[in-house]
């Protein structure tokens, strides 16, 4: 019989897949992992964003892990901080923060003769399985703007709120009109001095009220865990089914939630604010934006939609491409994130010395979404082709995690020492998906962060339901396995 080994395993990041990754080992009964984390504190993308109006998309109850229901959520898509505080309540009753390693940035990791060797500021050391979780839009993207650096005022990108500066008295210039944008409009428009939001393409926005749970609510989710698994699962039915499904297939959801959002639309009252508003391609084409104050945020006094272009910023405020100048205090940058980044800027290097750099230099492809040929034992969670988009990418790493803890359990049962998918399986699966995109939404005509550098969607094009079928169980074949 096989004997049980130690499995040392490396998790880059504390956000909520690497917790997720932490919580799976600790259930399998592994406790020898470490968890590298650049920043002082847990919570990836809900601790880095913070500005006003923040908060999920999706319904809270299915933004969980299922292994960690909270009965609390105060509302049925869960504002930013509270996500923040669930995800450092879960890193705090599971005894995960004893695992990780704050303020230590990983600068690269080396599979070298069986390990994966991971270098930080402190040294080298070795593990047996390396799992990436840093995230998908962590790099912020600032716009390549003419002068960008010499207005006079406070300057930041969403992600990096500058929260001692006061917002009342200000006249903001606020660059995007992402989920973000949208975010932070329906927050500040109408509670500040003045709003310019310079758009440079509509969204289409799929009307969701914020409705509060009431005291009534938390107290039986809580009194009755099993009412929490069926909104749970109630949830995630609505979700895949509904956008999950429309946004691969042309289905009876697809045409209702594009007329739900023109419906939205026709709230605008001003006919000219109507017209810059009016999108010229499919909803979903790029990332629908659900949100229930928008349009009325955007007809309050003191906030004004600029759809010309922008031609270069200066001292005192931002000029378009019509010379006029929109004089301003603040200009806010939520112009997204480099979602093509994965786990740069450290650099992974396979078998043969060869880095993931060269490996996706025609574009980054994985096995599946977790796995890359030549990499033995490295799983990604979040790599490229997940089902991201409008899901709950909770979900999405949970799936992952159970993925790569199926190969970790057969290291630790001494059956195998390492597994990296074969380049045939890749291809294959590659051509499949490939073949698959141009049924989905996001093919239909628009640009957004989904596309890669040759035009594709860097997406999962089927249904979640798919995914998980796909990750459910490893196929030996597709695998090349060295044994002990
Ligand atoms: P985004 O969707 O990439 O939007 C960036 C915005 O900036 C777009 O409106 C873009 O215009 C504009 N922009 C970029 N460069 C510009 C330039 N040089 N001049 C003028 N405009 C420029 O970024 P995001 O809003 O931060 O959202 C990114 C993703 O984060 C979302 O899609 C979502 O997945 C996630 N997110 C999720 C939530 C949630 O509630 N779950 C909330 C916020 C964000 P174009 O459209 O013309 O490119």
């Amino acid at each position: 019989m096989a004997q049980k080994r130690t499995v040392k395993v490396a998790i880059i990041g504390a956000g909520m897949s690497g917790l997720c990754m932490a919580a799976k080992l600790q259930d399998a009964g592994i406790h020898t992992f470490t968890i590298f984390e650049q920043a002082d504190e847990v919570g990836g993308t809900w601790r880095d964003n913070s500005y006003p109006g923040l908060s999920c998309d999706v319904p809270s109850r299915f933004y969980s892990y299922s292994f960690h229901p909270n009965p609390a959520w105060s509302r049925f898509m869960s504002p930013g901080p509270e996500i923040q505080s669930y995800l450092c309540s879960v890193a705090e009753q599971r005894g995960i923060r004893s695992h990780i390693r704050f303020g230590t940035e990983v600068s690269s990791a080396q599979f070298w003769e069986g390990r994966w060797w991971v270098v930080t500021k402190d040294g080298e050391e070795a593990f047996d399985v390396l799992i990436t979780a840093t995230g998908v839009l962590r790099v912020p993207r600032y716009p390549d703007i003419p002068g960008l650096d010499s207005f006079g005022g406070p300057t930041f990108h969403s992600s990096r709120w500058d929260h001692s500066v006061l917002l009342s008295d200000k006249r903001i210039g606020l660059i995007g009109t992402g989920s973000t944008g949208v975010q932070i409009t329906a927050e500040l428009g109408g509670k500040v001095r003045e709003l310019t939001i310079f758009q440079r393409t509509p969204q289409w926005v799929l009307p969701t009220p914020n409705l509060r749970y009431s005291r009534l609510t938390k107290a039986a989710m809580r009194r009755w865990p099993a009412l929490n698994k069926l909104a749970y699962r109630f949830w995630q039915g609505y979700i895949e089914n509904a956008v999950g499904r429309a946004a691969v297939e042309p289905c009876w959801q697809r045409g209702l939630l594009a007329a739900l959002c023109r419906l939205y639309l026709q709230s605008v009252r001003d006919r000219e604010l109507r017209r810059k508003l009016t999108p010229d391609y499919h909803a979903m084409c790029k990332r629908l934006i659900l949100a229930g104050h928008y349009y009325q945020a955007l007809q309050e006094p003191g906030v004004d939609v600029v759809t010309e272009a922008i031609d270069h910023v200066e001292r005192n405020g931002v000029v378009t491409a019509d010379g006029r100048l929109h004089q301003l205090d603040l200009l806010v940058l939520a112009t997204g994130f480099d979602a093509r980044a994965y786990v740069r800027p450290m650099r992974i290097i396979g078998e043969g010395g060869v880095t993931l750099d060269e490996t996706w230099v025609d574009g980054a492809k994985a096995y599946r979404s977790v796995a890359v040929p030549g990499y033995p034992n490295l799983f990604m969670l979040m790599g490229p082709h997940s089902p991201i988009g409008n899901q709950s990418l909770v979900m999405v790493a949970e799936t992952q995690a159970d993925f790569a803890m199926r190969w970790i359990n057969r290291i630790r049962d001494g059956h195998i020492l390492a597994a990296a998918p074969t380049e045939a399986a890749t291809k294959d699966y590659n051509e499949e998906l490939k073949a698959a995109l141009p049924q989905t939404v996001w093919m239909t005509g628009c640009n957004s962060w989904y596309l890669g550098t040759d035009g594709l969607p860097e997406l999962f094009p089927w249904k979640p339901v798919r995914h998980r079928e796909l990750l459910a169980d490893p196929d030996d074949d597709d695998f090349d396995v060295r044994s002990a």
